[in-house]
């Protein structure tokens, strides 16, 4: 059920225009409509209804005006509806062309060669899908079809705690959030997981490498492992992406070296962190590390589904003929989208405007962890992308004080990250300016402060 309209202050900046209560009396109506025909796991969100989205902005039907520091989770990298990419995807719409198959057309040649000629060299082929969840798939038939080429024993990856890789099943057990997994009923015997070395944890900050190899010591000696015979892939998280936590680059360095001894494939999940979002193209470049595939999908296009799994001619073609599709893997409208995404990402500089905006976003919200020791022990992220986690005073999770700041800043005309957990993201589109930037943050800090006081 969506709350009641509240009376809210009316705001009116260049980038936030509130101008009734909220929710929007006329909005309840069509969120009730929702929850008698939807599934209910799509609701509990912030009760905006979208009209139009464009820049940095998100507008209602009722003449309110966000400014989005969402960028729908990562998706609207180069800004929502830009004029490349809408002129694209009405291209071939006007044509028509709006469905193949498999059946090949121009948009989809354009595409994948604008994406290997302008991504490091050791990508060389893609498959593209419509989803990341289904790039992760793709992920790990990939290692284990090299697992079984190379004559191993068992088709074992190693991944790591509390990483997200989505919904379908084998990214669910992948990722290792025991209550998200336990409608599945049963476990992966070949998918293992190590802790995620958290930055707060003095014996891992101290030594990562010590972490690493204590930590894989006693997975090899639970399962009795031999992780020549036994593994074939490692797969990352690039960083924890409820709150935005990068692993220590040595703990990386170490896994991938690892690796590499014992042939296993390197995937990064770059779903969320690439094309921009923490100024690199990739977030796994943070590490020096050369990832054998990555799955990318979100910030892809900016816009439509599209979304892929990307390595060398060997691995990518591993499955024969017709056993790697899917109906709507490169779709026209897709394939465009992606294309036009792409260039504007790399033509307007936005992956440089990622890196130095952010390093100022980062510089500033600094502040918080100062001002609120008792309530935030750290600030995660890189680029245009932040984590803040919240505690309650006694140490409990800070879920309820989220959920009651990212409604403040809506009221006030800022949409941020929900997680659900106990932090609040912040990933705006990289086209923001730093006038808009820092009215958000403010904007942020406020109703942060507000929440803290108040509790
Ligand atoms: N991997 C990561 C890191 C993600 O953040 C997500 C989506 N939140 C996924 C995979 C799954 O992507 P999708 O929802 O498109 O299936």
């Amino acid at each position: 059920m969506v709350a009641a309209p509240v009376e809210v202050p009316q705001v009116d900046t260049p980038h936030r225009r509130i101008v009734t209560p909220l929710p929007v009396p006329e909005s309840i109506a069509l969120f009730e409509r929702l929850e008698r025909t939807e599934a209910r796991s799509m609701h509990g969100q912030l009760p905006v209804i979208w009209d139009r989205a464009d820049g940095i902005h998100v507008y209602d039907p009722w003449g309110n005006m966000w400014l989005d520091f969402t960028s729908t989770i990562c998706v609207a990298n180069v800004g929502h509806g830009h004029p490349a990419v809408v002129e694209a995807i009405r291209h071939q719409i006007d044509r028509p062309l709006l469905h193949t198959y498999t059946f090949a057309h121009a948009a989809r040649v354009a595409f994948l060669e604008y994406l290997i000629a302008h991504t490091p060299s050791q990508f060389e082929k893609a498959f593209l899908v419509s989803a990341g969840s289904e790039s992760v798939e793709a992920s790990l038939k990939l290692m284990r079809l090299h697992g079984q080429a190379a004559g191993k024993r068992r088709g074992g990856v190693l991944c790591i705690e509390g990483n997200w890789h989505g919904r379908t099943l084998g990214a669910q057990m992948m990722a290792s959030n025991p209550a998200q997994r336990e409608w599945i009923g049963y476990h992966d015997p070949n998918l293992h997981h190590l802790p995620f070395p958290f930055p707060w944890v003095k014996e891992i900050a101290n030594d990562p490498v010590a972490f690493f190899w204590k930590s894989l010591e006693e997975l090899e000696q639970t399962h009795g492992l031999d992780p020549t015979r036994d593994l074939c892939g490692v797969m990352l998280e690039t960083y924890q992406g409820w709150g935005g936590f990068f692993y220590p680059t040595e703990f990386v360095l170490e896994l991938v070296r690892f690796a590499r001894e014992h042939d296993l494939l390197v995937t990064f999940d770059e779903v969320q962190s690439g094309f921009g979002r923490t100024g690199e193209l990739f977030g796994y470049m943070h590490y020096g590390v050369e990832p054998d595939i990555i799955c990318c999908g979100k910030g892809a296009s900016s816009s439509v589904p599209l979304a892929f799994v990307m390595g060398s001619r060997k691995i990518m073609d591993l499955p024969g003929f017709g056993s790697m599709s899917s109906t709507h893997s490169a779709n026209p409208l897709a394939c465009a989208a992606g294309r036009a995404s792409f260039e504007v990402l790399l033509n307007e500089g936005l992956i440089d405007n990622s890196r130095s905006l952010g390093a100022r976003m980062h510089e500033r919200l600094q502040a918080l962890p100062l001002r609120h020791p008792q309530h935030i022990r750290s600030v995660g992220g890189r680029g245009l992308m932040a984590g803040i986690i919240f505690y309650n005073e006694d140490g409990s999770s800070g879920t309820d004080l989220c959920n009651q700041m990212c409604e403040r800043a809506m009221q006030r005309g800022l949409l941020v990250v929900k997680t659900g957990r106990e932090s609040i993201k912040l990933t705006p589109p990289l086209n923001i300016d730093e006038a808009a930037l820092f009215e958000g943050i403010e904007v942020l800090e406020e109703v942060v402060n507000q929440v803290i006081d108040d509790d």
